[in-house]
C-alpha cells in the first residue's frame, strides 16, 4: 500500500564531476515500474545541475535544509521558493547535524516544516534520539516530543503530504545501524501517534529508517512492516552501494 522511499542525503560532499558520476551509476538501478520513490539530496549550490542530470528520470531532487523565512534579510539562507524554483520536490528538515551543530530546536524545525510544504514540496522530517536518550530508557519520550511539534502546530493532516525518517543519532555515520526490531519498535510507536489522531493518514504515510543503512542490511531493515524505506548518508555516495540499495528496497516492493 506505502510505495517505499530511498533518499540519498549527499551531506556536504561532492563536486560537479563525482556528481555526475555518481547519478549515471545511481540511474543503473533496476527500479522497475512498482519499485521505490528515489531521491537524492546534494549540496545547495548543486541542486540545479543535479536536476538537469534527473531530468526525464523517475529520481526525484531534494534539497538538505530549507529555511524558515520566505524570503528577505537571511544572509545564507535558501528559501522553500527558492528550492521549488530549481526543480526540488522534497526536502529533509530536522536532520540530526543541523539539531546539533547549527543549534535547530524542535520549534525551528517546526517553522522549516511549514514553510517547505507552504511552497509545495514534501518535508522528510526527522527525529531520533541519541545514546545517551536510548540508554537512559528515554527513545519514545524523545521522538514523540520531536513529532508532536508538528503535530501540535499543524495537526496529523500535514503528513498527508510529508514523510518521516526515524534517525537515531547514534546509528549515523557510525557503521552501527538500529536492528530491524529496534527500528520496528519506534516506527510503530510513531505511526500510532499519528493514528491517535488520523488513522488514514497514518497508515499511508512513509516512515524511513536512516541510520548506517548499507546495501548488506537493507533487505532486513525494509521488511519490517513499518518501515518504508531508507534516509541513506554515507552509502548515498557511492553509486553502487546505493543502487543496489534501491534495488533492496524494489524486491520488497515485489
Ligand atoms: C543521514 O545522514 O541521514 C544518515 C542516515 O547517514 P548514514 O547513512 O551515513 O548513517
Amino acid at each position: 500500500m506505502r510505495r517505499l522511499m530511498v533518499a540519498g542525503n549527499w551531506k556536504m560532499h561532492g563536486s560537479r564531476a563525482n556528481n555526475a558520476q555518481l547519478v549515471n551509476h545511481i540511474l543503473l538501478a533496476d527500479l522497475g515500474e512498482d519499485g521505490p520513490e528515489v531521491v537524492v539530496c546534494p549540496p545547495f549550490v548543486y541542486l540545479w545541475e543535479t536536476g538537469r542530470l534527473l531530468r526525464g528520470t523517475s529520481l526525484a531532487l531534494g534539497a538538505q535544509d530549507v529555511c524558515a523565512a520566505a524570503a528577505g534579510a537571511h544572509t545564507g539562507e535558501v528559501s522553500a521558493a527558492m528550492l521549488k524554483d530549481v526543480g526540488c520536490s522534497h526536502v529533509i528538515v530536522g536532520h540530526s547535524e543541523r539539531r546539533a551543530l547549527y543549534g535547530e530546536d524542535d520549534q525551528i524545525v517546526a517553522r522549516k516544516f511549514m514553510a517547505a510544504q507552504r511552497e509545495g514540496l514534501m518535508p522528510v522530517l526527522c527525529v531520533g534520539e541519541t545514546l545517551e536518550e536510548r540508554e537512559s530508557g528515554r527513545t519514545a519520550e524523545v521522538v514523540a516530543r520531536q513529532l508532536d511539534v508538528v503535530l501540535d502546530v499543524a495537526g496529523a493532516g500535514v503528513f498527508a503530504r510529508a514523510v518521516l525518517a526515524y534517525e537515531p543519532v547514534w546509528a549515523i555515520g557510525t557503521g552501527k545501524n538500529a536492528t530491524p526490531d529496534q527500528a520496528q519498535e519506534v516506527h510503530a510507536l510513531l505511526r500510532a501517534r499519528i493514528a491517535a489522531q488520523d488513522a488514514k493518514i497514518s497508515a499511508c504515510l512513509r516512515i524511513l529508517y536512516g541510520g548506517s543503512v548499507k546495501a548488506v542490511n537493507a533487505a532486513e531493515l525494509f521488511a519490517m512492516p513499518d518501515v518504508d524505506g531508507g534516509l541513506v548518508g554515507g552509502a548515498s555516495l557511492n553509486g553502487d552501494e546505493f543502487r543496489r540499495i534501491c534495488e533492496a528496497a524494489r524486491a520488497q516492493a515485489s
